[in-house]
Parts: structure tokens; C-alpha cells; sequence
């Protein structure tokens, strides 16, 4: 075993690395890989079930990772093995489609090699690192094929006081795998608890389209689609409120011109749960076609129509004068993107639940889940839908639309929706014991310095988009 004992610790900066230099870590690389591969399988102080505890509580200042390998576990499969500077908490699990493993971690300077993660060993095809959320990093395993977490320990390695986090990876078939899969949750930002101290509700952004200069569609009777909508999302403000469950908090109060971009910042900004908009659509050339569709964000529109009408939407800006830049809620690089995949899984999955609701309470269309590039659906940490209510440009859409009935209806199943997608939470008790539970935030501050310590996105590729 190489004796070389040069101290990462020590020479670590306690932030995260942005130098392209990087002038860290690659001295005591190649002694500390050989030493953990060496590691005894019985120093290992294995616990329960996927959680490694830390031996004593935190500082402050992050872990510094300085190196890890995927190596073969003792016992079959493989094992990632990180050396950090000191203990940290550790939480894994799998989640299918991809199939992936991920290890929840707070806040870790990781200081690896831009290759680490790279190469395909076992069960292993590559696996990421970085910031997640403030104060939370995560390593994301792509699976080869299906493996469930056999075990995570960390144990000090009596030399130089390192500790080893080792997550073990078994081999297991796809039923096994799908059993112990951990559906996604929605995306709840840790900092979002911190900044809105003694109330951890969820936070709904409700935004009515367009207003002010812009009127969206309207209709032959000269009823604005701006009016109609912001009807609808008061009365939906008010059914959550009511409930007491949900924050909420509304793009426009009032009838005035919000740029899509700074919905989405709002968003954002606010560290949203979940980010509702509003809008009704319009065919004039086809009085007969109605009913709601519920949109999610993509690159690749569903149809020809959804592309067109995201088209419109997205002219909000241009057609009250506004600029168009890019803006937050553009996806600027590959990390983004990477989170954007995972938060699009839960927007699907609101969006499925949102359209068992409404089915029962008003006239779908007839393909009730679509995809489109809205430009409001772009927030890569808020899971986000569209909802065309319907078409004003039908005479049957127009006077439900227009109907108190109709749209208590509504806004009471759309508020249930909302509801039950945050119902699958853990419950506090539960959630303060393993605070790193699988919830996805905000990657963009991921440092991604070239050539630097390699940091990767966490939260790669959500489950696909259902469509119902
Ligand atoms: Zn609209």
C-alpha cells in the first residue's frame, strides 16, 4: 500500500471547488483509491437498511470527498466506496425508469477526478455527484441492470481517520427492483423549510394567464380568456386556503402583465412545490372542438397543435412588448437539464392525478395529457403543468367557463389534485429523521468548472411523462 500521506482534508478548501485547476486533490488520489480498495469488509460498521449513520454530528463545513471506485462487493455486485474527510449521513435508494440508485447526502465538497463516475464496472454503467439543494449533495448510480442497496456504512479508516462511506449494490431481478423502488416525491427545496421557518406547507404557485396588455384569447362574445382565467385560479387560491394544507401564492393579483419568464421566476424564487397555470384556449375555425387538456413541458411537442399553441402562449411577452430573452426558467446547461428530466417525472405524475380528477367534473379533450414547450413549464426545479380549461371559441366550453357551478367544481377537484400529490409525503416525524429524503431541487448551483473536481448533476432522469 502506497504510505504517501499528503492531507486532502487539510488542504481542501471548505467550498466548493470552482478552479479549473483544481490543485486539490490529485496528490493523495492514487493512495487513497488503493487504500479503499483494500478495505476489509469487517471494519465495515454496517446498519440498518439503506442508512448510515454519522459518528458524531456535523460541522458546519461540508465533507470533502477525495476520492471514490466502484469496486466488487465482498458478497457479489459491486460497491461504491467514497473516502470523505469526515463522517457524513447517509440515505440510499433506488428509483426505476432509469434505473438508478441514489445516494442523498448533505452538503459535500466533492473534489474527485473529472473521469470519476465515468467508467462501467458490475452493476455500475456511470454514476454523478454534486450540490443538489443548498445544504444537500447527492451521487446518482445509473444501474447496468436492476440492483437494490444492499447496504451503506461508513467506518474510519484507522490511518489516517478518513471515513469510508460504502454503498453496496446486490444484483436483483426486476420484481425485487420494482418492489423496493421508491416512487418520486415532489420537489421540496431543504432551504425552502429554513426560509419559511414554522410553516413547512407545501407551496403551490397558482398563475392565472396572461393580464393587463394582454387579454389571451378571446371570445366571439368578447370575453376575455385573462377574466375567465383569473376567475378560476382566485377560486382555486380560495379551495386551498380553505384546506389549510397548501401555501399559496398567485404569479398576478390582479389584472396586470407578468412576463412568462418572471412567472417562472416567481416560482422559483419562492422555492414552489408545484407551479399551476391557467388558461383557456380558442379555434375559431372550429366551433365544435372543446374540452380541458392538461399540458407538462417538453422539447418535443405531442402534436402539431400542442406545438402551435405553446407557440401562441409563448408569444405572451412579444405581444405586450415585452423582451423575450432567455431567462431563468431556460434551461442553460446539461445540470439543468439533468434536474429538469427528474422534475418533469413529478409534473407528469401531478398531471395524471389532476386529470383522474377533472375527467370526472368536466369535458376532457380528446388527448387530455399533452406536452409542449410553454415557455412557463421551464422551471427545471418546479414540477409544473398547464391547463387549458377549454375552448372559448365553443359555445358549450364558453357558458361552462362562465358557470359558478362549473368552476366550484373545478377548482374543488384541481385543489384535491393538489392535495393528494403532497399527501405521499413522509410525515414530519418521519422526514426529520431522514432529512435528505428523495426530493430534488435545485441543481443549478452545482459548480461545474471544467477540468476542475468534475462535479455532476444529481437527480438524473426522472420517470418518463405518462400520458393517461
Ligand atoms: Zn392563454
Amino acid at each position: 500500500m502506497p504510505t504517501r500521506r499528503a492531507s486532502p482534508i487539510r488542504q481542501a478548501s471548505p467550498t466548493r471547488e470552482t478552479s479549473p485547476t483544481g490543485p486539490i486533490r490529485l496528490a493523495v488520489r492514487a493512495a487513497l483509491l488503493a487504500a479503499c480498495l483494500v478495505l476489509p469488509a469487517a471494519g465495515f460498521a454496517a446498519s440498518s437498511a439503506g442508512v448510515a449513520a454519522p459518528e458524531h454530528q456535523a460541522s458546519d463545513r461540508p465533507a470533502v470527498a477525495i476520492a471514490a471506485e466502484v469496486a466488487a462487493a465482498p458478497e457479489g455486485g459491486n460497491r461504491l466506496i467514497v473516502v470523505l474527510s469526515r463522517p457524513v449521513e447517509a440515505r440510499a435508494f433506488v428509483m426505476e425508469r432509469p434505473d438508478r440508485a441514489i445516494v442523498d447526502l448533505p452538503e459535500v465538497n466533492f473534489q474527485l477526478p473529472p473521469e470519476a463516475g465515468r467508467k462501467r464496472e458490475g452493476l455500475v454503467a456511470s454514476y454523478r455527484y454534486g450540490l443538489f439543494a443548498p445544504g444537500r449533495s447527492r451521487i446518482v448510480i445509473d444501474l447496468a441492470q436492476t440492483a437494490t442497496v444492499a447496504r451503506v456504512a461508513t467506518t474510519t479508516r484507522p490511518r489516517d481517520g478518513a471515513t469510508l462511506l460504502t454503498i453496496d449494490l446486490a444484483r436483483s431481478d426486476r420484481e425485487a427492483f420494482r418492489r423496493a423502488a421508491q416512487p418520486p416525491e415532489p420537489a421540496r427545496p431543504a432551504a425552502a423549510s429554513v426560509q419559511q421557518a414554522g410553516d413547512s406547507r407545501p407551496l403551490v404557485i397558482v398563475d392565472a394567464g396572461h393580464g393587463g396588455i394582454d387579454p389571451g384569447a378571446i371570445a366571439g362574445t368578447g370575453v376575455y380568456e385573462k377574466d375567465i382565467v383569473f376567475g378560476v385560479a382566485q377560486g382555486l387560491v380560495q379551495r386551498l386556503e380553505a384546506g389549510g394544507r397548501i401555501r399559496v401564492q398567485m404569479t398576478r393579483d390582479r389584472d396586470v402583465f407578468v412576463p412568462l419568464n418572471e412567472r417562472v421566476r416567481i416560482a422559483r424564487d419562492a422555492k414552489a412545490d408545484l407551479f399551476v397555470s391557467i388558461h383557456a384556449d380558442s379555434i375559431s375555425a372550429a366551433p365544435q372542438v372543446r374540452g380541458a387538456t392538461i399540458y407538462t413541458g417538453s422539447e418535443k411537442a405531442t402534436d402539431a397543435e400542442s406545438a402551435r399553441l405553446a407557440d401562441r402562449e409563448n408569444k405572451a411577452d412579444a405581444a405586450a412588448g415585452a423582451d423575450q430573452g432567455d431567462g431563468p426558467g431556460d434551461v442553460a446547461d446539461i445540470l439543468q437539464e439533468l434536474t429538469l428530466r427528474e422534475t418533469r417525472g413529478f409534473s407528469a405524475r401531478f398531471a395524471k392525478g389532476l386529470f383522474t380528477r377533472l375527467s370526472g367534473v368536466m369535458e376532457m379533450s380528446a388527448k387530455p395529457h399533452r406536452e409542449a414547450g410553454f415557455r412557463v413549464l421551464r422551471s427545471p426545479d418546479v414540477p409544473s403543468v398547464l391547463v387549458e380549461l377549454g375552448y372559448l371559441s365553443s359555445k358549450r366550453d364558453l357558458d361552462l367557463l362562465l358557470s359558478d357551478e362549473w368552476r366550484t367544481n373545478v377548482t374543488g377537484q384541481m385543489a384535491g389534485a393538489i392535495e393528494a400529490f403532497f399527501a405521499s409525503r413522509l410525515p414530519p416525524a418521519v422526514a426529520a429523521r431522514t432529512a435528505d429524503a428523495p426530493r430534488i431541487g435545485r441543481a443549478a448551483q452545482i459548480s461545474a468548472g471544467q477540468g476542475s473536481a468534475g462535479q455532476g448533476s444529481a437527480g438524473q432522469g426522472g420517470p418518463a411523462p405518462v400520458s393517461p
